[in-house]
């Protein structure tokens, strides 16, 4: 879109138009003197410009008939076309200008019988109309995406206060602030300012660059790691040349390199969004405490598991564990210590069951082990297991080492037995009530038998 010999070619702009207009610049230019002041004079009153300053900016009118029509007409309309923008001109209102131009030149070009000088110019102002466009499309692609990116920081901003995730983490800074970083830069090509601390010009001193740095990458997907660095790298290097572009008064030079930067961009964020996406869904599965799965963790893996074995025809069993007299523990030692014994107690249990199994902590001091065992004593082996984690060893504290025990209430399901999530954690729970009836400190398994 930004290329002028692109839009050259689209509005048939040929040598030839080029030559004529050169030959009758004389021509041009005494029609120029001539009207000026009509011209302008009929801007002000239908754009309702304020008087203090030109409408046109200096060599804009006289751009027309230079002669030079590739990269300096160009830049010429852009600034103009920025000029009008920031004077609240509408795009229909330059684009009238143009229109009106044509009109006054062109008409009378053909009365003096400059026909053919006449649709070479009418040509040169189809030109400078598809510049003025091309700036209108900048703007409302800003605002478009502005609108995508305020959407999308609601939404994120909405997630991480409902999760009660620190707003500062690095990882949602970045990925913010990469959201807005294409914004940022159509500005910049729109010639309005843009603070430099908004666009870090080292990839290392961003974010996401320092973030990469300290092993953030290793929490991208693998096959997105190159991906993500190149672009990253890539954007840092081309919102550079679109600082010292902007810098240099030369906003238009943007537009050579715009759809890279979009596309660098639009990468970064694609797969920082999954980053953060999964890092959110993590939160919300996981348990503060002792970093094992939460409940709502549990309730998704038990139907997960419960299906799978249903469909690979597969025993399943699910244990519950509840510490004996926790409350005491807290009344004797206070509720840090509580919280201690909580979390060592579930490294034990991680440590006491295998990879294939899952551990979650289901509520206060209630855990649910759910287990692929081969056969109803290799569920049993996995509770003495947990049962003995704690029973042969004490946990240390802050406040000495303590003695604690703990029930198990478990259910076997033979391959093939229909039952749902429901059921089975029901059975399991009532028969961990039974453990805890019978004294505590013990494990009470059985065999479900379906509906
Ligand atoms: P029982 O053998 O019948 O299970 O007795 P219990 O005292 O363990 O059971 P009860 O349900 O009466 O009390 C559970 C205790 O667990 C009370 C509660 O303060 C404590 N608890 C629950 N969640 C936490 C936690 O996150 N940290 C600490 N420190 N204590 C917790
Ligand atoms: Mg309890
Ligand atoms: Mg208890």
């Amino acid at each position: 879109m930004q290329d002028i010999r692109r839009l050259h070619r689209l509005v048939c702009l040929s040598e030839a138009d080029i030559d004529t207009l050169a030959t009758h610049s004389g021509l041009l230019q005494a029609i120029l003197a001539e009207r000026r002041e009509e011209y302008e004079a009929w801007f002000r009153e239908t754009s309702a410009w304020s008087d203090g300053d030109p409408p046109f900016l200096p060599t804009y009118l006289e751009s027309f008939i230079a002669g030079e029509y590739g990269r300096d007409f160009f830049r010429i309309q852009y600034r103009q076309a920025l000029y009008w923008r920031n004077h609240d001109c509408e795009h229909a209102t330059s684009i009238s200008a143009l229109s009106q131009m044509r009109s006054l030149f062109v008409d009378q070009l053909m009365a003096q019988g400059g026909q053919e000088v006449a649709r070479s110019l009418c040509r040169v102002i189809d030109l400078a109309q598809a510049i003025q466009a091309l700036v209108t499309h900048l703007v409302i692609s800003l605002q478009r995406y502005q609108e995508v990116v305020d959407k999308e920081l609601a939404r994120i901003h909405h997630s991480c206060e409902t999760l009660l995730m620190v707003d500062r983490d690095q990882v949602l800074k970045a990925y913010t602030d990469h959201l807005e970083w294409k914004s940022r830069v159509y500005r910049l090509a729109l010639g309005e300012p843009v603070a430099r601390e908004l666009l870090p010009l080292s990839e290392n001193a961003c974010d996401l660059g320092r973030w990469l740095d300290a092993g953030g990458l290793e929490q991208v997907p693998e096959k997105e790691r190159e991906g993500l660095r190149s672009a990253h790298r890539r954007l840092h290097r081309l919102t550079r040349l679109a600082f010292e572009d902007a810098d240099a008064g030369r906003p238009y030079g943007i537009l050579d390199y715009l759809a890279d930067i979009e596309a660098a961009s639009d990468e970064i964020v694609d797969i920082f969004g999954q980053v953060l996406y999964q890092r959110l869904r993590r939160i919300a599965t996981q348990d503060l405490l002792t970093g094992l799965g939460n409940r709502r963790a549990f309730d998704q893996r038990l139907r997960q598991d419960l299906a799978y074995a249903g469909r690979a025809r597969v025993p399943l069993g699910l244990l519950m564990i509840d510490l004996d007299h926790f409350k005491q523990v807290n009344d004797a030692h206070g509720h840090a210590v509580g919280d201690e014994v909580l979390r060592a107690f579930a490294q034990r249990l991680e440590e006491a069951v295998r990879t294939a199994d899952s551990v979650f902590r289901w509520g206060g001091e209630e855990f649910a082990v759910v287990v692929f065992p081969k056969d109803k004593a290799a569920l049993e082996q996995v509770a003495a297991r947990i049962h003995e984690c704690v029973s042969c060893r004490e946990v240390e504290t802050s406040d000495g080492p303590l003695r604690i025990t703990l029930s198990i209430g478990g259910t076997f399901l033979d391959a093939g037995t229909e039952i749902d999530a429901e059921a089975l954690f029901s059975l399991a729970d009532s028969l961990l009530m039974e453990a805890k009836a019978e004294g505590r400190d013990r494990v009470v398994i059985s065999r479900a038998t379906g509906p």
